[in-house]
This record gives structure tokens, sequence and C-alpha cells, in this order.
């Protein structure tokens, strides 16, 4: 029976033609929502920026973020982790949950740039007064997410599956003696109601230009831990060493020593490593030799294991080291570090392409190993986690001469927050639809 006039082909060729063009309609919607909030986001990360906040101390921020997202009408929980918020958006079709993540907090560093909106912010840290500044970009992050939700939110009924969205304090470390950062969100539940299947984030990183997007398959930036030693001798006169035990010869040892870690006892053509020593404390007089010495430092890695035979090795050597001058020594790796930043090999293959497409991206780059850490990492441990850096550096200025993250001369090129929009918006929707 002959009902149409269409072949079979032809009618493949129609459907296919018909399905681009709704795309490609859906395409213009999103394109048209993400243009209508970019000055939004513009005006609250200049806002953000004016006001930083330390780390545990993102109340103003974690304010802004939360009545907004109310306004939206999504389900909205605060105070997760002292003054996390988070958001859940139920799209019209059942489907996948998918987290995306922002951090809110500032550091403790006195801005110099010369932008309108510089903070003059100060607050306490360590029992000093200090500078407050977003030396990191996550008022970029913070303002970047309040957008996306904004976005996805007038797109709900077409959206299949839900989004959490997840707004963190602390990723720069909670301060002394508290607890904090995504490690704390997880622990108060921030995955339990709504368990997503995968979760991304990204950083506005200085290495690289706007327009530039940097990642990697597999391990992208290093575990870090923090670790103390303490040498215990003997105290004596400073002109009859043979009197006490020496910390200071023994510690002195042990610094050089530890170099021989990661030169001679990690394979470094699997992944590189770092220890450093960033603080050496003993004795108050040039003729008392102390009878206690202490050091703290870092160490860096990139594979679980390796991270362990370091230990491993770091505590060996420190004690024989000691042993050897008369003297005892233990080595504490302290509680709180970050595991590996990991993106999932294979929701980072099935989402490039989405990277690709977005506007404004002029290159998705492969890039090196990072030494620096993310807590975004706890989160990737739980689910399947990509995370990647956005160039924030102006493409007509050389990187490598950009005031880096963490700097008082830190700067954002604007031009690169549309970006970071549109890159959050497609993963999210891609991620759902696919
Ligand atoms: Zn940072
Ligand atoms: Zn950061």
């Amino acid at each position: 029976m002959k009902t149409s006039t269409c072949t079979p082909a032809l009618c493949a060729l129609f459907v296919l033609a018909w399905s681009h063009a709704a795309a490609s309609d859906d395409q213009a919607r999103v394109e048209e929502l993400i243009r209508g909030v970019e000055p939004k986001v513009i005006a609250w990360r200049r806002d953000i920026h004016e006001h930083p906040e330390l780390s545990n101390r993102e109340v103003r921020t974690a304010k802004l973020v939360a009545e907004h997202l109310k306004k939206l009408g999504l389900q909205v929980r605060t105070g997760i982790a002292h003054t996390g918020v988070t958001a859940f958006l139920q799209g019209g079709r059942p489907g996948p949950v998918v987290a995306l993540r922002a951090d809110m907090d500032a550091l403790p560093v006195t801005e110099k740039t010369d932008v309108p909106f510089r903070s003059r912010a100060t607050g306490t840290y360590r029992g000093e007064t200090v500078g407050v500044m977003h030396a990191c970009g996550h008022d970029v992050h913070t303002s970047v997410l309040m957008g996306v939700a904004e976005v996805l939110t007038s797109m709900r009924e077409s959206l299949p599956g839900g989004v959490l969205f997840i707004f963190q304090p602390a990723e720069e470390g909670p301060p002394d003696g508290e607890e904090g950062g995504a490690e704390l969100m997880l622990k108060e539940g921030v995955f339990e109601t709504h368990t997503p299947q995968a979760v991304f984030g990204l950083h506005a990183w200085s290495p690289l230009r706007v327009g530039e997007i940097g990642l990697r398959r597999g391990p992208l930036m290093a575990a870090s831990d923090a670790f103390r030693i303490e040498v215990l001798g003997r105290q004596s006169h400073g002109s009859r060493p043979w009197q006490g035990v020496d910390p200071i010869l023994a510690a002195a040892q042990i610094v050089t020593a530890l170099q021989g870690i990661v030169s001679r006892q990690v394979d470094l053509t699997a992944y590189p490593a770092v220890v450093s020593i960033g603080a050496i404390k003993g004795g108050i007089r040039h003729n008392i030799i102390p009878d206690r010495v202490e050091m703290i430092g870092t160490i860096r890695t990139f594979d679980s294991a390796q991270r362990e035979r370091i230990f491993t090795r770091m505590r060996v050597l420190v004690e024989q080291t000691a042993k050897a001058n008369g003297a005892t020594a233990t080595f504490t790796v302290d509680e709180g570090g970050n595991p590996v930043t990991y993106n999932d090999p294979a929701l980072t293959d099935r989402m490039l392409p989405t990277l690709e497409k977005v506007p404004g991206v002029r290159e998705v780059r492969f890039i090196p190993l990072v030494t620096g850490a993310e807590d975004f990492s706890f989160y990737a441990q739980k689910v399947p986690g990509m995370y990647l850096f956005v160039g924030v550096t102006p493409p007509d200025q050389d990187p490598a001469n950009a005031p880096g993250n963490h700097s008082d001369y830190f700067y954002v090129d604007e031009r690169a927050i549309p970006i970071a929009i549109r890159v959050m918006t497609q993963l999210a929707v891609d991620f759902l639809r696919q």
C-alpha cells in the first residue's frame, strides 16, 4: 500500500533536515538566553570581586547566590559545610543528573590592580588583619554558575534529567582548626539527595589566553599533602656540641636527603613528583644548640600508589637520618590533603566535541600536568568528573608575563566570562541530552 510520495531515502533526508533545523533552533535559543544573562553575570562578578570573603566566611557571597537561586524557583539548600549553597533543577523529562560546581572563597592578598571594582576589603587570617582579594578567580566561577543556573532554568521544560548546582566554600583550604571545602560538602550529603552521573568544574586560568581551553584526560592536577617533621636532640652550649645532640645538623641532612626521594626513588617516567620544605624553625640564639627543630613542607603527586610510596620512603629517611645523628625524628602527613584531580577519560572523550563547538573557543588544548591542587578532586572521586581551565589573559598578552593566579595583580579579561558561561551551559545540556 502506498501512503506517501516520500521514498525511504527522501524521508530519511527530510527527517534529518527537520531535526537539524530543530537543533539549530534550539542552539539559537540557548545563545539568546546566554546573551540575556551576560550583563548580569558581569555585574555579579564585579560585585563579588569588590566584596571578597575568606574561606568559610563567604556569608555575603552565599546570600547573593541563594537569593538568586530561590528567585529562579529552584530547590535551594544553604549552610552546607558552613556557607555552601546547592540548588536542584528538575528538567521537564526523565534523564540523568549532572552536577556543576563553583567555589566562592577569596585569598588573604591585598589587591594591587587598578580595576574600578578592585577590593579594599580586609579580613582576619591567622590572627592578623590582611587584605582580601579574589586573586584566584573564584568570583568568576561563582557569577558564571549563577548565570548558567538562570539559562538552564529557562530551558527546564526541554531538559531531560536534572542539574545540581554546587556553590562551595573554602576551596583554598579552611582556616586552622576548621573543616571545610569539597570534602566537608560531601560529608554533609551534597551528593545524597540527587546523585549525579557526572560533575563538571572550571577554573579561570592566567597561563591561557581568552579563547583557549586547557585540560587533560586522566590526572590533571596534583594531589597535595602538607607534612611536618619534628627533629628532637639535646640542648647544649654552642661551644660544646659534644655535650648535646644537634637537631639542626640532623635537620639539614634530612632536607638534603629528601631531595633524593624524587630524584632516586620515584619512577619519573610514569609521573613527576615534588617534595618541598617550606619552613624550618629551630633555635633562638647564636651560642645555644636547641633541642628541637620543626620543618613543614608539601608533597605533590599524580598517582595514588606513588603518593603512598613517597610517604613511606620519607618516613624511613627522616627517622633513619635523625638516628644516624643520635637524634630522633617524626614524620607526619597532615589530614586534609587533596587527592589527584582526575578527569575521567571516557567522559573527557565524550565531552571534547562540546568544548570544541563553543562559540568564542579558539583552541581546546591538552596541557602539561599542573602541580597545583584542587579540591574538585573529592567530587571526581565519587562520580566521573571533568575539570578544565578557561583562559583569562588578554589575547594580545603573553601569558608567560601575565600575573598568575594568587598574584596581587591577578587579572581576568572579562571577555572570558561569556565563554565560561557557554562552556558550562553546553556541557550540562549535551551531557543530559546525549
Ligand atoms: Zn587558588
Ligand atoms: Zn582556585
